[in-house]
């Protein structure tokens, strides 16, 4: 996939809309973590040099429609303010007014319009939301890559009311379509790592990897699905409905093809009621009936980390236990410092997955990981073989 990128595109001196994803986690309006703002400026400011001014839009959490004041962009203009933008929040109440004031940008200043889940359509994709967005200015940019997969006006429909050589891909969304491209053509072998709590959510992902990967190795709460499938005892260890059918149809799936499956050898699990002890490593795979498993054992750890030194490739999403509870980090922390180990060996690993690169951090390899991919769901779904929305009409022709 070839997208457009704002260096395509004559833009030098132009009124750009450019959409991003500002969807922080906020407590009491302040801001809690800055990664998706510091992730847009590289875009911001190859258009302010270019001295372009600049619409900027983004959602941020699900308000219903009209304005919620939890859910306005002022802690994200105020935050712009202090990296020393010169940018003005928009009143979301006047459509006219809105267009009169994208009108009279200067070069180097910004409109930062109010939330786009604000105007009545955004979600449901309308057509006269996604026109009076292309109205506001000539050029438009989408650099909110954890909003791609989402059929909405400000990513999907806007993008039919501007000439096509007048729209483009930013720079947030170019780095992860590039990382996440380094798993779906990988050098081999390719490991793909899953785990988290329930197989459901990443059915079509761990699906689109089987006869692509060369291993599959499978931790966390979702392991007990398969282990359970396979007849093997996993005592009160956690499962979701549903999840042994979904089990069972991978593992058929993988019977007949050239990806070697792993499952935990053994566990970490929480003591039986009334116990002293704050855990126990189970002796074989099998989880005693009183107790549940909450993380991958020694064995285990030992296989799986043998498996990760072979690999040229790695893709992991999901942790391998309830690594949040210090007692049960252990499988985790390990499977994220080996895989860090293998990056400095020369490997390409991508991780995706809010709890995974949560792992990621609490083990401090962040900076040895080749792809911290941040797209969430986007992420999940481009990995997965599935078109994202917001970007077929972004790719050069
Ligand atoms: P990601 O956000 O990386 O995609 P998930 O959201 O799928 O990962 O899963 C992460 C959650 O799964 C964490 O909260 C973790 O504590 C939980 N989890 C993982 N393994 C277990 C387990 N064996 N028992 C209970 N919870 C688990
Ligand atoms: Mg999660």
């Amino acid at each position: 996939m070839d997208l457009r990128l704002p260096q395509d595109l004559a833009l030098a001196h132009q009124r750009i809309f450019l959409r991003c994803d500002f969807n922080v986690p906020l407590k009491d309006g302040v801001i809690q973590d800055f990664s998706r703002i510091d992730a847009a400026i590289p875009t911001i400011d190859f258009l302010l040099h270019q001295g372009c001014s600049i619409v900027l839009a983004s959602h941020l959490g699900r308000p219903k429609s009209g304005f919620e004041s939890p859910f306005s962009l002022d802690p994200i203009e105020k935050d712009l303010k202090k990296r020393g933008y010169d940018v003005h929040l928009d009143a979301f109440h006047d459509r006219d007014a809105t267009h009169a004031r994208s009108q009279k940008l200067n070069p180097g200043q910004i409109l930062l319009l109010e939330n786009v889940r604000f105007y009545p359509g955004e979600t449901k994709n309308d057509e006269s939301l996604g026109q009076f967005y292309a109205s506001l200015a000539p050029f438009y940019i989408n650099d909110a890559f954890g909003a791609v997969h989402r059929a909405h006006a400000s990513v999907v429909s806007a993008l039919r009311y501007f000439k096509s050589d007048h729209t483009a891909a930013g720079f947030l969304i170019e780095k992860e379509i590039k990382g996440l491209n380094r798993i779906l053509h990988p050098r081999k072998p390719l490991i793909c790592i899953f785990g988290g709590s329930k197989i459901g959510d990443k059915i079509s992902l761990i699906k689109h990897f089987i006869n692509q990967a060369d291993h599959i190795l499978i931790g966390g709460a979702m392991a007990y699905a398969f282990l359970k499938a396979k007849g093997v005892s996993i005592g009160s260890s956690l499962i979701h409905e549903g999840s042994m059918e979904q089990a069972e149809e991978i593992l058929g799936l993988l019977e007949s093809s050239s990806t070697h499956l792993h499952l935990p050898i053994d566990h970490i699990t929480s003591p039986p009621k009334g116990s002293e002890v704050l855990a126990s490593i189970t002796e074989d795979v099998e989880v005693p009936a009183d107790s549940k498993a909450l993380d991958i054992g020694p064995e285990t750890i030992a296989s799986y980390s043998e498996e990760i030194q072979k690999a040229a490739t790695i893709l992991w999403n999901g942790p391998m236990g309830w690594f949040e509870e210090p007692t049960y980090s252990t499988g985790t922390l390990a499977i994220a410092e080996q895989i860090a180990l293998q990056c400095e060996s020369g490997a390409y690993a991508a991780v995706g997955g809010g709890d995974s690169l949560a792992a990621i951090n609490l083990a401090g390899v962040a900076n040895q990981i080749s792809h911290m991919s941040t797209g969430g769901g986007a992420s999940l779904e481009y990995l997965s073989g599935m078109k994202l929305p917001g970007l077929v009409n972004l790719i050069k022709c």
